[in-house]
């Protein structure tokens, strides 16, 4: 077969059909008790792609009661060995390798992402519940010799009924970075996925009853944030929940919790992370990385390269550069696998994209290529590079999250280091230079979660990630992330002394 006619061959109707537009609970798929429906849009053409059933208040509270019955004591889940639990997880890594080319098409047409990025997702999102499939019986307490006659120890106990809220940048990965170390841990799940993009999380949902996951479980409820996303995080009966969105719901879900049971809570949220790019740096190299690490899904990546800093004697040449790779860039179909960037998510984004590029004219910065919709449908937008850019124009400031870069010139590391951290965000930061002390010196005082050296995205599932400041509380990810999903118990016996 020749590489032209590959991408039409794996276009077959199975590919692009939808098998699951439920709600699933009890690893049974049901209509919302109100019997509505949302639309569901196909993002490269605005048109419908199908009706997923809308689960709000009623919906949550029958899942949330199915997750509470799961989790008692002498339920299976809760009586099941660690080991077979770890069993379950890899059962279901297993089963998405196996329907691995079907999900990351599904991906691709709910979300809009390049098809060959969207396998890249799958991989990483089978690894995840890999690895955590393998820390299942391994989560230990200790022994503790405390002052008396006692033998004491901890021991590792599930939160409870987790409620886990995910975005739609990258379904099918947020998916796994939440599910996999709570299934670990042994809790039950609630879930709702992002109103954009529920088709794959429902096909996770089916590939966990194959697998054999006792009922309830996993559950997941398709819905709007402030209807089914708030049932969850102002719910008394969960435990605890898990976030990952805008700063801006990262309050909402903070003060629900605060005004109801106080639920645990790790939140995931935005950055406006800074790249900084000395002199010294390898100059193709930091092109095309900070090309990557800005247009990337589209730009719509929390931890985006968003503030790309230029040590001033390279600061032509780079953005003469960023602009010729950024014109390059291969932009339409995302099925197609030579496209490097699809639309954007919707409607909603697209304006706001177009919006911000609009302020960062109006601001005096200099749109040096882009700017506009690509094409005359579906939300696709041209690859946009801004130069001038000054660190208080709103594109300097807020997330934009689409495919606009923002390149601004510095003279000196201590003046980066300061303007690097004047952000209410700290999820991820780079540095480009040959110079080890110069590195070392700009990765332990930029305050941000993740740190990359001559490099960007490194994201592997025993690495923690998560943000400092306004970017996040907790961290997902390797040993740490097990932290989120486990209770410390400490047990303390009376040891008798005397001889019986
Ligand atoms: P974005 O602004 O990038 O669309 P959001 O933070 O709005 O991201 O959405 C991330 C997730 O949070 C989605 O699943 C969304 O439905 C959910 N969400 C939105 N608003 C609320 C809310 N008030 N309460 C709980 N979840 C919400």
């Amino acid at each position: 077969m020749s590489g032209a006619e590959e991408p039409n061959a794996k276009r077959s109707p199975n590919m692009t059909e939808v098998k699951f537009t439920k709600i699933f609970i009890n690893n049974e798929w049901r209509d919302s008790v109100s019997g509505k429906t949302f639309p569901n849009i196909n993002p490269c053409t605005g048109d419908l792609l199908c009706d997923v059933a809308e689960g709000d208040k009623a919906d949550v509270d029958i899942a949330v009661k199915a997750a509470r019955e799961a989790f008692k004591l002498d339920s299976p889940w809760r009586s099941m060995d660690a080991s077979d639990r770890g069993l379950l997880i890899s059962k279901l890594a297993d089963l998405i390798e196996r329907d691995a080319e079907y999900i990351a098409h599904l991906e691709t047409l709910d979300n809009g992402k390049p098809v060959k990025d969207a396998r890249g997702d799958v991989g990483l999102s089978v690894k995840c519940y890999r690895y955590y499939a393998g820390w299942c019986d391994k989560i230990q307490g200790k022994t503790i010799p405390i002052d008396g006659d006692f033998f004491c120890y901890t021991r590792h106990e599930p939160i409870g009924v987790v409620g886990q809220i995910i975005p739609w940048n990258f379904p099918l990965l947020m998916q796994a970075w939440k599910l996999a170390p709570a299934l670990c841990c042994g809790n039950t799940i609630v879930m709702k996925p992002a109103e954009q993009t529920p088709l794959s999380a429902l096909y996770i949902g089916s590939l966990c009853a194959e697998a054999g996951f006792p009922t309830g479980v996993v559950n997941i409820v398709p819905g709007y944030g402030p209807t089914a996303g708030a049932a969850i995080s102002e719910h008394y009966d969960v435990d605890k929940v898990a976030f990952t969105g805008s700063t801006e719901v990262g309050h909402i879900i903070m003060q629900a919790a605060g005004k109801t049971n106080l639920k645990n809570v790790t939140l995931e949220l935005g950055g406006k992370s800074p790249n900084i790019i000395f002199a010294d740096a390898d100059l193709d190299h930091a092109v095309e990385t900070a090309h990557f690490a800005l247009f990337f899904n589209q730009g719509q990546c929390c931890c985006a390269g968003s503030r790309t800093f230029v040590e001033e004697s390279i600061y032509d040449e780079f953005v003469r550069r960023s602009v010729e790779r950024a014109r390059k860039r291969k932009v339409g179909d995302p099925l197609a696998d030579e496209s490097e960037q699809g639309p954007q998510v919707d409607q909603v984004q697209f304006t706001k994209i177009l919006d911000l590029i609009d302020s960062g004219k109006k601001e005096g910065a200099k749109l040096e290529c882009g700017g506009k919709r690509h094409g005359d449908k579906g939300f696709f937008i041209q690859p946009t590079v801004f130069s001038g850019v000054e660190d208080d124009m709103r594109i300097a400031k807020e997330e934009i999250f689409g495919p606009v870069m923002q390149i601004m010139k510095f003279k000196t590391i201590e003046e980066v280091i300061d303007r690097a951290n004047k952000t209410v965000y700290g999820l991820a930061a780079s540095v480009f230079t040959k110079d080890i002390d110069k590195a070392l010196r700009v990765a332990h005082a930029v305050r941000a979660g993740s740190m990359w050296v001559n490099t960007y995205d490194v994201f592997r599932c025993n690495a923690p990630f998560g943000g400092f400041k306004m970017s996040g509380v907790g961290r997902e990810l390797g040993e740490y992330g097990l932290q989120q999903y486990s209770e410390i118990k400490t047990v303390a016996i009376k040891v008798t002394k005397k001889n019986s």
